[in-house]
């Protein structure tokens, strides 16, 4: 259940119901919003309790949440989650781009793809290190190598780096480089990487499962979010259908249903969502109308000699005009770019 908090409620207050709370047996999670604070009480549910704190003065009133995703949920957090690192921030009406090759190759190619992304708007710079491929005999990436590049890159350009984490043995040096970490498709329902993500109190880019549902890829948010780590970024990716023209299909219908279940950010990869680059325009396009919070895009200096992901890599100057077009689908929508 949760406890909604009297507008303009005192710490102090709010700390006495949370003492009383964890006297109880209860775990809580204080939701600091504008307006009124929400305290999420984890435990068995009771009807005798939920009175009792609807009989303190502070209280406005007490709710049981009905959806298996307790903190992801809009029930527990009524506004956005707007998540802040350094000056940018993700969630809220301006929009977030991250582009940059599927995977690092080498120094040269990562600066070259950096420069363009950053020339054309992006704040994030994506790039892989380690790469999660289908097939054992395609290139792996870079590794720890690659966390060197990108380091070297972001002092070189002030971009931020969002780059995949494979397994929770590499999780603290990727947490290291990363500043948002990001975790694939493939393993969305890593429970066990997911709860170190919890552990690690870096932002976190949970991108959706290959044929996951979305009460499941909100459920593996719940995973990190539970463990403490309140800065998860959803990402939709396309899913597995029958349909073979296009690698996955982009559900865009998720970015508004995501929106209306949950309080976290949400955007959309609409490279891997396609694996066409011609298509990712007009899905960059519709996913912003559809309110998504931001873009993935891949971005590569060269596409027809990229190691993985190139026929779905857009050029720089593609980017460019990308970027230049998407203004205006922003403002349509009251957003900025
Ligand atoms: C990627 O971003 O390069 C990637 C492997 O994406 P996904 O996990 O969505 O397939
Ligand atoms: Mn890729």
């Amino acid at each position: 259940m949760i406890v909604v908090m009297n507008p303009g409620t005192g710490e102090k207050e709010v700390t006495r119901i949370t003492d009383k709370l964890k006297k109880m047996g209860y775990g809580v999670h204080i939701s600091a919003g504008e307006s009124r604070t929400i305290i999420g009480v984890i435990g068995q549910r009771r009807e005798e309790v939920a009175q009792a704190m609807e009989a303190m003065p502070e209280v406005e009133k007490v709710v049981f949440i009905s959806r298996p995703f307790k903190l992801a949920g809009r029930e527990y957090h009524p506004e956005n989650t707007v998540i802040r690192i350094g000056d940018l921030t993700i969630g809220d009406a301006e929009l977030v781009i991250m582009a940059g090759p599927c995977a690092i190759e080498n120094e040269e190619q990562l600066i070259e793809a950096a420069e363009a992304v950053k020339k054309a708007g992006a704040r994030v710079l994506r790039a892989g290190a380690f790469k999660p491929r289908t097939s054992p005999y395609s290139f792996q990436g870079l590794e720890q190598q690659g966390l060197k590049f990108l380091n070297r890159v972001r002092e070189k350009t002030g971009l931020l780096i969002v780059t995949e984490v494979m397994d929770q043995f590499t999780a603290e040096e990727v947490a290291e480089c990363a500043d948002i970490i990001q975790v694939g498709a493939r393993n969305m329902q890593n429970f066990y990487l997911l709860r170190e993500l919890g552990r690690l109190r870096k932002p976190v880019l949970l991108k959706r499962g290959l044929s996951a549902t979305i009460e499941e890829w909100l459920m593996a948010a719940e995973y990190i979010l539970s463990g403490g780590n309140y800065d998860v970024i959803l990402c939709e990716r396309g899913i597995r259908t029958f349909e073979p023209y296009t690698r996955n299909t982009l559900d865009l219908s998720s970015v508004p249903l995501v929106k209306q279940l949950s309080h976290l950010p949400v955007i959309v990869d609409p490279s891997h969502g396609t694996g066409l680059s011609g298509l990712v325009p007009a899905m960059s396009k519709a996913a912003l109308a559809a309110g998504a919070d931001g873009l993935m895009i891949e971005v590569h200096p060269n596409p027809q000699e990229a190691l993985s992901d190139g026929p779905q890599s857009l050029t720089p100057a593609q980017f460019r005009t990308l970027t230049r077009e998407l203004k205006g689908v922003a403002l349509s929508v009251g957003r900025l770019i």
